[in-house]
C-alpha cells in the first residue's frame, strides 16, 4: 500500500515523451519503412513491458531485444507483436524455447542454421528467421562477401523460412560518414549478388537511431531504433533532425538536513571538507541504485529548479549535497538527478560526458531497486 511516489528514489518514465517520441520517428519513415523499437536490457533501463506496450501503440511494428530471457519475458507480458532476437543462439534448448515462445531468432552461421533446421524438424514446426551479415562492425554475422552462399544454404534446409536479411553499422553516430557509406555499399553488393543469383531479397535492415536520423537511404523496410526512442541523440550533429523527448527521470528524496561547521569532512575518505559552515542535505540514492561512484564531487542536481553540488564519496544508498543556499528546505523535498526541475535540466548526456562514456550505458545502470514509476 505504499506509493512508488513515496519511496526515498525512483525512475519516472514520462510515457507521453515515448509516444511523441515514436511519431518524431515514423514521420522521418517512408510508407513502406516500419520501426521496430529496440527494448533489449529492459528497455534500456526504462522497462521492457511497459515500452514495448507504449511504442506499439504508438505505430512501432515489433520489437527487438536482446536475449532469450528478454523475449520471454514479452510474450509472458502477453505482447503478441514481432519479437526479433538479435542475440546470437547456439542450442537445440533454445531453439525449443524460441519455437515455443514465437520469437524470430537471429542466424549468423551455417552451424546455427543447421542446430535451427534439425530441432525444428523434430518439432515439426516452421520460423521465421533473420539472417545477419557483417559489413564491417566485426561482431555477429557472416561475412558479407559470403552473403549468397549462406542465403543458397538457408533456403535449402527445411523448417526455416527467411525473414529478412540485416547487419549493423559501427560508426552511424560519427560525423564522418566514410565508413557507415563502406558497410552500406558492401550490403548493396551482397544484396545485388543475391539478386544476380536469382534469389529475390527478403525484407531488409540495417539503421539504428542514428543511421534513421542521418539518411533515408539507409532505412530499407525496417529501422531498429533504440536510443532515440528514449529521447537522446546518438550524437550533438544529428541534433536537427526531429525533437526528441527524454523519457527517463531519476528522483530522490532528500532524508535529512544539518548545518556542519567549517572544517567538517563529509562522507568516506573526507573527499569533501567544509571550508565554511555548510548546509547539506543527505538523499536517499547511491551507487547501489546506479549512480556512478566516480561522480562523486563532479555532478550537480536539482532542488526547487536551482542547481546543487554534490560533496563528498557516493555511497552505496545515499549521497550528501551542498545546499547552503536554499533556504527553506525540508525532509521529502524531491531531487532530480537526471530530468527537468524548473527551467533546468540534467540529461544522461551530461553524465555520460563527465564520466567519458556514452548516454546508452547511463540509461541502462539504473538499477531495479528504483521503482519505474509512470508519469
Ligand atoms: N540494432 C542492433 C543490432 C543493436 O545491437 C542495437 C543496439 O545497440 C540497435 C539496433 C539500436 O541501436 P540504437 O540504440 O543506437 O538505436
Amino acid at each position: 500500500g505504499f506509493s512508488d511516489l513515496c519511496q526515498r528514489a525512483w525512475v519516472e518514465i514520462n510515457q507521453g515523451a515515448l509516444s511523441h517520441n515514436v511519431g518524431q520517428l515514423r514521420k522521418l519513415l517512408s510508407a513502406s519503412t516500419q520501426l521496430m523499437a529496440v527494448v533489449k536490457a529492459d528497455a534500456y533501463g526504462h522497462g521492457a513491458t511497459m515500452v514495448a506496450r507504449i511504442a506499439l501503440e504508438a505505430g512501432a511494428h515489433g520489437l527487438c531485444v536482446a536475449t532469450l530471457q528478454e523475449g520471454i519475458q514479452l510474450r509472458e507480458a502477453g505482447i503478441e507483436a514481432p519479437i526479433l532476437l538479435l542475440g546470437a543462439m547456439n542450442t537445440p534448448e533454445q531453439v525449443k524455447a524460441i519455437a515455443h515462445w514465437q520469437l524470430e531468432p537471429t542466424i549468423c552461421t551455417p552451424q546455427q542454421a543447421w542446430i535451427f533446421s534439425e530441432t525444428l524438424s523434430e518439432l515439426q514446426k516452421t520460423l521465421p528467421v533473420h539472417l545477419k551479415l557483417d559489413t564491417g562492425m566485426s561482431r555477429l554475422g557472416m561475412p558479407w562477401q559470403e552473403a549468397t552462399q549462406f542465403v543458397e544454404l538457408v533456403k535449402r534446409l527445411p523448417y526455416l523460412e527467411i525473414a529478412s536479411i540485416y547487419s549493423h553499422l559501427a560508426t552511424a553516430d560519427s560525423p564522418d560518414p566514410t565508413i557507415m557509406r563502406l558497410q552500406h555499399q558492401r550490403f548493396e553488393e551482397a544484396i545485388a549478388q543475391l539478386r544476380h543469383a536469382g534469389i529475390k531479397p527478403p525484407r531488409l535492415h540495417l539503421a539504428n537511431s542514428a543511421a534513421t536520423l542521418a539518411d533515408s537511404s539507409l532505412h530499407y523496410d525496417w529501422v531498429r531504433a533504440g536510443l532515440a526512442l528514449y529521447g537522446l541523440y546518438p550524437a550533438e550533429h544529428l541534433r536537427n533532425a526531429v525533437e526528441l523527448h527524454p523519457v527517463m527521470q531519476v528522483k530522490a528524496r532528500v532524508t535529512q538536513v544539518k548545518t556542519i561547521p567549517p572544517g567538517t569532512g563529509v562522507s568516506y575518505g573526507y573527499q569533501f571538507i567544509a571550508d565554511k559552515e555548510t548546509r547539506i542535505a543527505i538523499v536517499g540514492i547511491g551507487y547501489a541504485d546506479g549512480v556512478p561512484r566516480n561522480l562523486s564531487n563532479k555532478m550537480t542536481v536539482l532542488i526547487q529548479g536551482q542547481q546543487v553540488r554534490q560533496i563528498g564519496a557516493i555511497t552505496m544508498d545515499q549521497m550528501m549535497l551542498d545546499v547552503s543556499a536554499i533556504s527553506d528546505l525540508e525532509t521529502g523535498e524531491v531531487v532530480t538527478l537526471i530530468g527537468q526541475d524548473g527551467n533546468l535540466s540534467i540529461s544522461a548526456d551530461d553524465w555520460a560526458q563527465t564520466l567519458g562514456t556514452i548516454s546508452w550505458e547511463i540509461l541502462c545502470s539504473f538499477k531495479h531497486r528504483l521503482p519505474r514509476v509512470a508519469v
